[in-house]
């Protein structure tokens, strides 16, 4: 089976259902960029798709920054002065600010409110905070929480550790015909938060899982790593095999109901770029394409211009544009399975033109060739589709000087890519075209 009987016959719908289960069934895990949260993650993962788990001692030198140490947390409270719990981090692990200290301390609502972190404009919201390069700790709560907090000697404690450890990572290689490969990298580093890291996981989790049962062109490489500091570290130690990445996409932010957007690679004109923006063109549905600029997510280290790879980036609404967004309200409802297959079904059409395009030469190259004869302008059923079959063999024709691959014809013709591979498959049948 090839990606396009899986295009053809992939049950979208329950696809959906097993990436909202994923994400349900991850939520709950307190993840940060280093620690167990983020190892259980993975052996979640790794009971769906092979992973390689890779552990990174802290302290390693990655280009110009350093393994982190690693942060685990099992407890954190605010308990005012009769000892009730007001704040708890087991009814919420955005109650603590990720990458806290430890610390047991009593003190007065003053000096406690340095350490609060709250949503004045979402007063029901907890916020999402972290602090990984500076050492310092805090809480986050929402703002009604907050306004209920008299004056009081609170009692605060996070129990949680910071010391040399790992930074994890999970990565799955899939064997292609050719070792060019397709790279697919998510971020699993962040709590519980579901369309900001999970549905990036889930798509790229079930992609994978999708994928493993083709036969493929390309090699695929699915990156499960915690956001900055994973890829940094992943291309520090796999320098030598980055010159195999020949396309690749960042996915995150799959998951919310808003329009799909494609973020271009720092090349601008990659495949990956043309194949997406293809995709988002065809899809019937609203769309936005945005240039690449060096914030956001993993393509800012794989778009460096050391690397300047092409690895575009797949999401929904972009980060930061919906209040949602680094919230507690970014939870399991927030994410909706359409949303999830919508996205999934786009990133498979755009691996499914990545695999199939290619450059053809025509065969009959001076003046067109006569189709009739032949059959060919009968081959497809359908009046409608007859016609632009028929435009799409002449496009292919004339287009197959060598100079363009079957993407360029596509977009030249306006036709989608989809009905100018299948002209060019017919043309190759019929002995008028090769493959270059
Ligand atoms: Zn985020």
């Amino acid at each position: 089976m090839n990606i396009t009987d899986c295009k053809t016959t992939l049950n979208l719908h329950e696809c959906a259902n097993e990436m909202y289960q994923l994400i349900a069934e991850l939520y709950p895990i307190c993840r940060s960029i280093t620690g167990n949260g983020f190892r259980e993650t993975l052996r979640r993962i790794s009971k769906r798709i092979p992973l390689t788990v890779h552990e990174v001692p802290t302290g390693t030198k990655v280009f110009d920054w350093t393994v982190p140490r690693e942060w685990n947390v099992r407890d954190a409270y605010i308990k005012n002065s009769r000892g009730e719990k007001i704040v708890d981090f087991h009814k919420s692990n955005l109650h603590v600010v990720s990458y806290s200290v430890p610390i047991q301390q009593k003190l007065s609502l003053n000096d406690l409110k340095a350490h609060l972190f709250t949503l004045p404009d979402y007063p029901d919201w907890i916020p999402y905070r972290t602090s990984y390069y500076k050492e310092d700790w805090g809480f986050c709560l929402s703002h009604k929480q907050l306004l209920a907090m008299q004056d009081d000697t609170f009692e605060v404690c996070i129990d949680s550790s910071l010391e040399d450890g790992y930074l994890t990572y999970g990565e799955y290689y899939l064997r292609g015909e050719s070792t060019d490969e397709i790279l697919i990298s998510c971020h699993a580093c962040h709590p519980s938060l579901a369309n900001d890291n999970l549905s990036g996981v889930a798509l790229a989790t079930l992609m994978a899982q999708e994928l493993s049962k083709l036969t493929l062109r390309y090699s695929y490489r699915f990156l499960f790593i915690p956001g900055t500091i994973g890829s940094i570290t992943w291309l520090t130690l796999n320098e030598s095999k980055v010159r195999n990445i020949k396309h690749g996409l960042v996915v995150t932010g799959v998951g919310d109901q808003g329009k799909s957007t494609y973020k271009k690679s720092r090349r601008g004109d990659a495949d990956i770029d043309k194949a997406a923006m293809h995709v988002l063109k065809h899809s019937g549905h609203e769309y936005d394409i945005i240039d690449f600029f060096p914030y956001g997510y993993d393509e800012r280290q794989y778009c460096s211009p050391g690397f300047n790879l092409p690895v575009g980036c797949l999401m929904r609404t972009p980060h930061g544009r919906y209040p949602e967004y680094h919230t507690s309200a970014d939870n399991v409802g927030f994410v909706k399975p359409f949303a999830l297959a919508d996205s999934f079904s786009k990133c498979l059409s755009i691996l499914h033109i990545l695999e199939h395009n290619a450059t053809y030469l025509n065969q009959n190259p001076k003046c067109e060739p006569q189709l009739g004869k032949r059959g060919l302008y009968q081959i497809i059923g359908g009046q409608a589709d007859r016609k632009t079959q028929e435009m799409a063999m002449l496009w292919v024709l004339n287009l197959s000087d060598g100079c363009h691959t079957l993407l360029d014809i596509a977009e030249k013709s306006g036709i989608n890519f989809n009905t100018i591979k299948n002209a060019a498959y017919i043309l190759v049948e019929n002995r008028l075209l090769n493959r270059s």
